[in-house]
This record gives C-alpha cells, sequence and structure tokens, in this order.
C-alpha cells in the first residue's frame, strides 16, 4: 500500500458530519447548501440524460460548454480566452487540481502552500513528489506578506498553489496581493495553480480577480473554477481549467489518465447556466450575503466574536475570547452539548496551527440557521454563569 494514503487519517469533514448524523446535531460543518439548486439548470441535466448523447463526450469537454466557460470569463471578468486551446472540462475542482499538481512538477520540485489550506492540496503535493514550502496566514485578516513570500520562495519553487477566495478563512485577495505574488513567481520562473471555485459567491461589492487577468501571470497560471460552486449543484462535479496553450496541452495528458471525460448530460447543463442573465448571479450572490450577515448578528449577539467573511459559503469565528485554547476540543463540546456541527480551523494547517478558530458553513435555511442559533445560546448562557 502507498504509505501516503495508508497513514492519512479520515478528513475531518466525515468526523464531524458522522458525529452529527449520530447525535442528530445540525451540520454547519461541511460546506453545501441546503436549497435543491436552479432547477431551469437541473431539468437541463435532466432532459439531456433522457434526450441526448450519453456516450464519451470529447476529452477536453463538450465544445458548447468550453465556449460557454470563455464566454462567461469573459462577461464577468474581463478574461479574454481561446475556448480551443485554453479551456478544458474535469470532473470537478478536485480533478482540476489533482490534474495540475501531478501534470506540473517532478519530485524535488518545490511548491508554495498558503495555509490554512483546503484539504486536498498538501497529500496531492506530496503524492507528485513536491517539497512543501508554506506560507502560514493569520487571524483577522489571513493576508500574506512579502516578508513570507521571501521567505518561501526559492529559485527550486516551481509551483505555487493559491486559493482565492479562501476556504476556510473567507479571504478575498485583491489585485495588489497578487501582483505582489506575480513578482515572486516570474522571479523562480513558477506557475501559479489558483483554486478559484468560490469566485462568485463574493461579497460587499467586491470583484473577484482572477490569477489570469494579471498580466505578469497570463502565461503561467492556471485558474480551476467549479460548477458545483456557482450553481450551488456541490454533488455534480463538473470542473473547468484554463491556462495558456502550453500549459494547458500538458494538463490534457494528465486529465486524460486521470478521469478523461465528465459525464456530458451535466455538461449541457453547466453551458446553459453559464449563460444565464448577471441578475441570476447578482442574487445568489445577495442570497448568500443575507445569510452571512443574519447568522453573523445572531453569532455575535450570543458572544461570539466573528471574523471578517468576505466571501464563500463559510465563516470564521475566534474562540481565544472565550478563553478557549483548542478548536478541536470545543467543536466537539459544541456538537455533543449543543448540537451544532462546526470545522476546527487548525484541521486546515500542517504546522503551526491556529488553533482558536472554527469555521460555520451559513448556506442553509433560514430557519435551519436560526434553530443553531437557539441551540448555540446554551452555551452562551453556561459561559457566562
Ligand atoms: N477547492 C476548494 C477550495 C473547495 O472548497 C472545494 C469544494 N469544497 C473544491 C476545491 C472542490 O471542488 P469540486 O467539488 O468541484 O471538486
Amino acid at each position: 500500500m502507498n504509505p501516503l494514503f495508508a497513514s492519512l487519517p479520515t478528513t475531518i469533514f466525515e468526523v464531524m458530519s458522522g458525529l452529527a448524523r449520530e447525535t442528530g446535531a445540525i451540520n454547519l460543518g461541511q460546506g453545501f447548501p441546503e436549497d435543491a439548486g436552479p432547477e431551469d439548470v437541473r431539468r437541463k441535466a435532466a432532459e439531456a440524460l433522457i434526450d441526448g448523447y450519453n456516450q464519451y463526450p470529447p476529452m477536453l469537454g463538450l465544445p458548447e460548454l468550453r465556449q460557454a466557460i470563455a464566454a462567461h470569463y469573459q462577461r464577468f471578468q474581463g478574461l479574454d480566452l481561446d475556448w480551443q486551446r485554453e479551456v478544458m472540462v474535469t470532473s470537478g475542482g478536485t480533478e482540476a487540481l489533482a490534474g495540475a499538481i501531478l501534470g506540473l512538477i517532478e519530485p524535488g520540485d518545490e511548491v508554495v502552500l498558503f495555509q490554512p489550506m483546503y484539504d486536498a492540496y498538501l497529500p496531492l503535493v506530496k503524492l507528485a513528489g513536491g517539497v512543501p514550502k508554506f506560507v502560514t496566514l493569520q487571524p483577522p485578516h489571513w493576508r500574506f506578506t512579502e516578508e513570507q513570500l521571501a521567505a518561501a520562495f526559492s529559485p527550486k519553487t516551481k509551483l505555487v498553489l493559491l486559493n482565492n477566495p479562501i476556504n476556510p478563512t473567507a479571504t478575498v485577495f485583491a489585485r495588489n496581493d497578487l501582483e505582489m505574488l506575480a513578482r515572486f513567481v516570474t522571479k523562480s520562473d513558477a506557475i501559479v495553480v489558483a483554486d478559484e471555485v468560490w469566485e462568485h459567491i463574493v461579497f460587499d461589492g467586491r470583484e473577484h480577480v482572477s490569477v489570469l487577468s494579471i498580466p505578469a501571470l497570463r502565461e503561467r497560471a492556471v485558474k480551476i473554477g467549479s460548477a458545483g460552486k456557482i450553481f450551488s449543484l456541490t454533488g455534480w462535479k463538473v470542473g473547468f481549467v484554463c491556462a495558456a496553450e502550453p500549459i494547458l496541452k500538458v494538463l490534457a495528458k494528465s486529465h486524460q489518465f486521470l478521469t478523461f471525460t465528465t459525464p456530458p448530460n451535466l455538461q449541457v447543463a453547466v453551458a446553459y447556466g453559464l449563460g444565464k442573465d448577471d441578475a441570476y448571479f447578482a442574487e445568489m450572490r445577495a442570497g448568500f450575503a443575507g445569510k452571512r450577515d443574519r447568522f453573523a448578528k445572531g453569532l455575535t449577539e450570543r458572544g461570539f466574536s466573528v471574523l471578517p467573511a468576505q466571501g464563500t459559503y463559510f465563516l470564521t469565528v475566534d474562540i481565544a475570547p472565550l478563553g478557549e485554547t483548542d478548536d478541536v476540543a470545543f467543536s466537539q463540546r459544541l456538537v455533543l452539548e449543543a448540537g451544532v456541527a462546526t470545522i476546527p480551523v487548525s484541521a486546515f494547517y500542517d504546522r503551526d496551527a491556529v488553533r482558536t478558530v472554527l469555521r460555520f458553513c451559513f448556506a442553509k435555511r433560514d430557519e435551519t440557521l436560526d434553530e443553531a442559533l437557539r441551540r448555540l445560546e446554551t452555551v452562551a448562557i453556561r459561559r457566562n454563569s
């Protein structure tokens, strides 16, 4: 057996969801919405399944979807993508990440990672033989500095894995953050893999800035997107990669032996969905922002310190002001005693973890959020007594 996988513990998401199932707790741990997702998009998928083509689609994805991806990113992010040479469909953001990491590094290459990091990154980097170099982000702002980048980069840096917006910290990097990063990437002659799956879920008038819109990164970056996040259909696992042709050619080789293709009916539906009018995307964004505000207000009223949440389905809470020092123990108490499952953010670090932050998913029905707040009241009451 491969020791890397044989020794991996079960992910914290499964542990907390399992505890939530066993105890009947409200699951604000794993990041999935309670809503069924846009009906017209689901109907398109159903129609294409019954009436459409169900054999292998083209390896790079259906032309209509690749065209829709290019048009969508032109409309929302001002990108000028050649759909035939620079766009490929994958089976979710996860496959796109695996393909990019396996396709772009060799054993011994250094890879810069920002902690806290999405849980798939490090095992994939290690599988590819990469040597991780960490930049550790700190609350409340979770931003990197020039000094941190200078310490992490070296002439051996071949890849940088950037998540923007970040799951779990809900940080949205601005253009000047990306420009600072670009200077280091260029100097090391490296490539950036930007996991932008949360690109549409940014709040308070923020714009998502893609790595591909930074001129210095246009030819040395991979942009990853996910229809699961764009349409709140997380089980669909339809992802996209966009990159300059020489990079995309290599990614197509790794894709051909990871999954080769992605279910064609879902591709037809995603192509349709990406063409929906601006109002759909604006309303989706406003809907999630409203949930964030409702939940953040309720938590604040109950004495929790809510950290800024600029995007994603998540908000984080600093438990240090409550006198707590162990996020894992506190999240276990919350699930067992209050009946609310969360994710301890220390699970997203390899080392030097911040141990006083919890992640809550607010992409739930208002009744669910209100019931969770009611249950959390008991925690607050106990604390104050
Ligand atoms: N990257 C990040 C940062 C994510 O949060 C997720 C989903 N939770 C993924 C990648 C995976 O995307 P997909 O479900 O499309 O594979």
